[in-house]
């Protein structure tokens, strides 16, 4: 419990930020930047910085358990113990019946490492399905491909450190002035003190982060693939090139060379929508640099082509030689505190723990035998889109939802609660009432929250911190191991009789032992009394490593980074036509966090934009009769919303944008953007397509 401070890490985006909290004369909680903390060196965003407003005000809380017998009664209060046999006994029978592929868990990013590894040891190793899957497939799973074909597992190359020794940055499809502010912060201020350093943006809007850039490079939606290629052309012919670096250390360049030949610069200029000179200044800046970093985030992953798009930007660095050394390297911007922790522990449907391969029958006999089970199935679970459909085809019964919202967060929302009320059987494990897939749950069990609970988190850095318990939840909520937990053991299931959390810790991290992300050596002890570290820490009074790669030797079987070519070169999932001539791409805003359960609650969070609007250009929005302020309908092939509009140059003609925070029960549902996109999925790593759907815009 907390004396007079106590330290944590921030609950909200991978930057991880480190925060000191201290109670105040009336018993409240206030949170400050950690001055010590190597992120954030005392810095926190909007969100950061109100966090305390979120712990104290309990007013949204769930309680106790809630049940209901059947649809057509109210949920009621039961006891944990009713609450808990229910799960089991449907659970049971459900498989029973059906074979456990009937039933799924959806969880999240924001859980903690330990929760995520006992909910994945629980579905893969005990119920028997790998039905288990993540928010974080709407986030970074297109990056999770993109590092695993080109250097052989999912590993973030770099540190933030680097930062601070690299000359040009390209920060692509991301906003980290808005989403990613303390990161953004540390680049600015080592731009102003360096001003050889050079910023490039690659975003369809004239973002915050787009306006500090040297350089903007405005593509068109869906063409980021057909800009890289383009600027690894000029790197080619301009000779800025690491010979040395891709004769010894790369495989595929003949391929990559011959992909970005295929179009002429003044082609790909027209395709992307980036003048020809903007795109040879890109080369030449990255060419010329001695550190070049690149940062992305969601314009690339949320796409149908997210892989592809992945795949250009690595092929960048490949090309450079920019990876491995000090001051450079591909680094994606997590959007979760803890989606990497997730991804470490095989927290997605087609994963296995420790960067162990699902469809690898050695490695699926290794993770059986350290849980102690006969087998793990070798058929890659429902992803979380895959997920919903199951529950609408009636292949799957019952799902259980972890702290996510997905009635606003899943694309095509609408077809996304109609599978909902399709399921059987639907338990909703959260800390707030406000979360609008409560309304849809037979079963609601209240979570724990932040700082109310202890275990791990990683950053977008591969850092790990410890988070401490400092208060009790408020009613009966547990935390989220416990419960779990707790459910194991009424389904039978040995293996989950822990003692509290660092059992459970100590467990995971024994299976890292020997693997490339090997903690076996970080302790609870040490992260209490040393702060965090970034993984791996394979030996006892070990640091942690900044670096990796910086022998040279990736994670393929040849120890070669790898050149992938794209398959697809331009988003084409829609087309804008007569019905729907614009394109829609979605997004955050500066002060809100996920679908606002959090922030939401904070007054001062809303000042910043107190309602959805949508972004649309002078010209269209002269075209379509419309004016600052207007109620604008916008449709789309799979829904309505209507907000008002804000004409604005920050986005190009042909583009609108719309922020994803709202949802129904803050707001109403024609204020919810995933209303308007699709369910069209990247064939590589199942994310959506949140960023490409056309749409039409009226004045209402
Ligand atoms: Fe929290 Fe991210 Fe802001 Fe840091 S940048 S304070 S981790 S929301």
């Amino acid at each position: 419990m907390i004396g007079k401070e106590a330290k944590s890490t921030c609950s909200y985006c991978g930057v991880g930020c480190g925060v000191v909290i201290k109670k105040n004369a009336r018993n409240r909680i206030e949170v400050e930047g950690d001055k010590e903390h190597p992120v954030n060196k005392g810095m926190l965003c909007s969100k950061g910085m109100n966090l305390h407003y979120v712990v104290n005000d309990t007013s949204d809380r769930i309680l106790y358990p809630e049940m209901r017998w059947s649809r057509s009664h109210p949920r009621e209060r039961v006891s944990w113990d009713d609450a808990m046999n229910r799960a089991a006994g449907v659970f049971k029978s459900i498989i029973k019946k059906h074979g456990p592929d009937s039933v799924g868990f959806y969880v999240s990013g924001q859980c903690l490492t330990e929760e995520y590894y006992i909910a994945n040891k629980l579905t893969k190793g005990f119920l028997g399905t790998n039905n288990i899957d993540t928010n974080s497939r709407l986030c970074m799973s297109s990056a999770v491909v993109g590092y695993k074909k080109t250097f052989g597992e999912d590993s973030v190359p770099g540190s933030y450190d680097d930062i601070e020794l690299a000359d040009c940055f390209l920060i692509a499809g991301a906003n980290p002035a808005w989403c990613h502010p303390i990161l953004f912060r540390r680049i600015e201020k080592h731009k102003e003190e360096n001003p050889n350093v050079k910023i490039i943006v690659a975003d369809p809007r004239k973002t915050d982060s787009a306006n500090f850039a040297d350089l903007h490079l405005q593509l068109l939606p869906g063409t980021d693939v057909i800009l890289y290629n383009a600027i690894g052309r000029q790197l080619l012919k301009k000779g800025f090139i690491d010979k040395n670096f891709i004769r010894n250390h790369t495989e595929g360049f003949k391929e990559f060379r011959e992909k970005v030949m295929e179009l002429s610069l003044n082609q790909s200029s027209k395709l992307c929508g980036v003048p020809a000179a903007e795109i040879k200044k890109a080369a030449t800046l990255i060419g010329r640099s001695k550190g070049f970093i690149s940062m992305w985030a969601m314009g690339l992953n949320q796409s149908v082509i997210g892989s592809d798009k992945n795949f250009s930007l690595l092929n960048l660095s490949l090309v450079t030689g920019q990876v491995g050394k000090p001051g450079c390297g591909p680094f994606s911007l997590t959007g979760q505190p803890n989606a990497m922790g997730g991804r470490e522990v095989g927290g997605m449907a087609n994963l296995l723990a420790v960067h162990k391969d699902l469809f690898n029958e050695e490695h699926r006999k290794e993770v059986a035998q350290f849980w102690g089970v006969n087998e793990i199935s070798p058929k890659p679970g429902y992803t979380a889109t895959e997920m919903f459909d199951a529950l609408e085809e009636g292949k799957l019964k019952a799902i259980w939802i972890i702290c996510t919202n997905p009635m606003v967060s899943l694309p095509n929302v609408r077809k996304a609660e109609k599978a909902l009320k399709k399921a059987k059987f639907v338990v909703v494990q959260d800390i707030s009432h406000k979360s609008d897939t409560v309304d849809f749950a037979d079963l609601v069990l209240p979570a724990a929250g932040w700082l109310e609970k202890d275990g791990t988190m990683t950053n977008s850095e591969r850092r790990i911190s410890y988070l401490e318990k400092h208060i009790h939840p408020p009613g009966e909520a547990r935390a989220d191991v416990e419960i779990l937990c707790d459910f194991a053991q009424r389904m039978g299931f040995r293996g989950f009789n822990y003692n509290n959390t660092e059992e459970i810790y100590r467990e995971y991290t024994q299976m890292t032992r020997g693997t490339n992300i090997d903690i076996s050596h970080l302790s609870y002890d040490r992260l209490k009394n040393e702060g965090s570290f970034q993984w791996p820490v394979p030996e006892y009074r070990h640091a942690g490593t900044p670096r990796l790669f910086q022998d040279r030797k990736f994670y393929t079987p040849s120890e070669k980074a790898i050149f992938n070519i794209p398959a697809s070169t331009i988003n084409t999932s829609a087309k804008p036509d007569s019905e729907y001539p614009l394109i829609l791409t979605t997004g955050r805003i500066r002060d809100q966090w996920h679908t606002m359960t959090r922030t939401g609650k904070v007054a001062r969070l809303k000042t910043h934009y107190p309602d959805p609007i949508l972004e649309i250009n002078l010209v269209d929005a002269y075209l379509n009769n419309i004016k600052n302020g207007d109620v604008t309908e916008v449709k789309s092939a799979s829904g309505t919303v209507r907000l008002r509009a804000k004409v604005t140059e920050n986005v190009r003609e042909g583009v609108v944008f719309m922020p994803m925070h709202w949802g129904k029960q803050l707001h109403n549902d024609l204020n919810r953007a995933n209303n308007l996109t699709s369910d069209l999925v990247d064939p590589l790593s199942k994310e959506p397509d949140f960023k490409y759907t056309t749409v039409s815009v009226q004045k209402y």
